[in-house]
């Protein structure tokens, strides 16, 4: 069973490693989209595999250095493509979210990106 549970941030970036014409290479914002999946077994007596809140609150800290930043300035994200915020968030979670299973990063409505781990 997959529980998938959906965040949004606003950051601003820009992918230092293009050649200077390309537009991406300019400083820009998103209204990013997070969504994370868990998998696991349905608890026969709960009749779920995880509290979504939990979800919630592991994350949250992770959003917070996230949400209303310049990400090229966060450790680890000097060049912020979603390839590696999903990574990134991945690296950060799963240890505390052991039943993490993929990381999808949306910069816009019809661009996504997802991490499974590895
Ligand atoms: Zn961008």
């Amino acid at each position: 069973m997959d529980l998938k549970k959906g965040f949004q941030f606003e950051a601003a970036h820009l992918l230092p490693h293009l050649p200077e014409a390309h537009k991406c290479r300019r400083l820009h914002g998103h209204s990013f989209h997070v969504d994370l999946t868990v998998s696991g077994e349905t608890d026969p007596h709960l009749g779920w595999v995880m509290d979504y809140a939990d979800i919630s609150a592991v994350f949250k800290p992770v959003w917070e250095q996230l949400d209303h930043r310049y990400l090229n300035e966060v450790p680890g994200l000097e060049n912020p493509t979603s390839e590696n915020i999903a990574a990134w968030i991945w690296s950060a979670i799963k240890p505390k979210l052991p039943l993490l299973t993929e990381v999808a990063v949306a910069e816009t409505c019809t661009a996504q990106c997802v991490y499974r781990g590895g």
